[in-house]
């Protein structure tokens, strides 16, 4: 592991006044949903059902079954049509199963709730994995596991920080599930066998932080903790450093701490009250080039050319459609892939044309790379494809935060030199 070195922090500009008051707006699909069959990187996954089945919205449809458990869940009623290959926000076609879409949303509940209060540890965290509840932030990691070999843990850290820019899902599916913010929290800290939770959110978030204070009264374990409205704060080391003041190796676990994402023990709240699986995703669409900037709520598997077309279309002829943010987010080729359960949000830029300038040699990328890299040199080494270079300058601790590409002056697309140096070493590992 690299060291943390360089500032780590810097204000950006949010846009985030794009969506963050605006009115949610649900965006329903139209006649076919495509439901990626692929969860944290693997599509080794057991099919279970098979064409012609008809099934509802909850019907548990294939199960990932190796060293992790996670189940994925039919985001609409109707009838399975196929497997097909599909383009995916991880950047390559990997099957997607196609379920005709009834427009009856009959729902059926795949798990029975489970009261929070009576359930033992053991049972809630069983629960958490048959229930599919995968980390919201980004990743994707199945959230059982962190509870399941989790020691000696005094905190669950929540974290609602969101700082990219653009983003306000988690802003908003806090503002209006507060209730639910609580009892996944409190369900994460029996698990965890942790003394408090914490719930970091941005000091400038000032209406969040009174919402919150407020409904935490009655709540004593329970409390917010500001942050700076930085970039990347929300990034698990960065968050934990400064609510901590500590470092960690590998997991926040060798500090007594578990972090999990607001939209996550939302999620898990609204299984244990409703049997409910993710089906549907709270979603910002926002940027330059989209009519329309919202906060979606968004059926899993809707595909984003129906999102874009929801929220009156491009407003320009050439626009970069990202999936997630600006800064960590992945520019996707076409509008083809569709919306997952890890998809927090679609940023759509208008393209900024700027002359080619060479490098400046200012070191400006690596002073500012919050995980101690020097992203300029990681650039040389992967152009003459040098992977025993790339693997001495630790490439793969980049956390793709985008801060690289961000303070460069000359406009160098510096982190997408960081990632292509990380595929090759994963390319030359295999
Ligand atoms: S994208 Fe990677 S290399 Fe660039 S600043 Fe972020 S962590 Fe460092
Ligand atoms: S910030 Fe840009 S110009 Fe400066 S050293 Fe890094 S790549 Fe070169």
């Amino acid at each position: 592991m690299s060291l943390l070195v360089g500032p780590m922090q810097q204000h950006l500009n949010g846009h985030k006044d794009l969506t963050d008051h605006n009115e949610i707006i649900e965006v329903s699909p139209s006649k076919q949903v495509l439901i990626p069959l692929v969860c944290y990187g693997s599509n080794e996954l057991e099919l279970l059902v098979k064409e012609n089945d008809k099934i509802k919205v909850g019907t548990k449809i294939a199960l990932r079954n190796d060293k992790m458990i996670i189940p994925i869940f039919s985001s609409v009623s109707g009838t399975v049509v196929k497997v097909v290959k599909n383009m995916h926000d991880m950047l390559r076609p990997v099957d997607h199963l196609v379920v005709e879409n009834d427009f009856q949303y009959e729902v059926e509940m795949p798990f029975n709730p489970l009261d929070p209060e009576k359930a033992s540890p053991e049972e809630l965290i069983d629960f958490m994995m048959n229930a599919g509840i995968v980390g919201l932030g980004g990743a994707g990691f199945p959230a059982y596991i962190k509870y399941k070999f989790a020691k000696d843990i005094h905190t669950v850290l929540i974290n609602g920080v969101e700082c990219e820019p653009y983003i306000t899902a988690d802003y908003r599916n806090m503002t209006d599930n507060i209730d639910k913010l609580i009892v996944g929290s409190k369900a994460m800290m029996k698990m965890a066998n942790a003394k408090e939770v914490l719930i970091a959110i941005k000091e400038t978030k000032q209406d969040l932080i009174a919402q919150l204070e407020s409904a935490l009264k009655d709540h004593s374990e329970i409390k917010v903790v500001k942050v700076p409205d930085v970039y990347p704060m929300g990034w698990e080391r960065t968050v934990i450093y400064q609510v901590f003041k500590k470092r960690y190796d590998r997991l926040p676990g060798e500090i007594g701490v578990v972090v999990n994402n607001s939209s996550t023990a939302i999620a898990f709240a609204n299984a244990l009250l409703n049997g409910a699986p993710i089906t549907q995703k709270m979603v910002t669409v926002s940027g330059d080039g989209i009519v329309k900037p919202s906060n979606i709520l968004v059926r899993v598997g809707t595909p984003v050319s129906e999102v874009v077309a929801a929220l009156g279309g491009y407003n320009a002829e050439e626009v970069n459609l990202i999936a997630g943010g600006p800064m960590m987010g992945k520019t996707m080729p076409n509008d083809t892939f569709v919306i997952t359960v890890s998809t927090n949000a679609i940023t759509v830029l208008r393209p900024q044309k700027f002359p080619d300038v060479a490098c400046l040699r200012c070191g400006r990328c690596s002073d500012t790379c919050p995980a101690g890299l020097q992203p300029v040199r990681i650039n040389e080494f992967e152009k003459a494809r040098d992977v025993d270079s790339l693997v001495k300058l630790s490439a793969l601790d980049c956390i793709e935060c985008g801060m690289c590409t961000y303070v460069c002056p000359s406009r160098l697309e510096v982190t997408e030199g960081v990632r292509r140096a990380k595929r090759l070493i994963m390319a030359k590992k295999k």
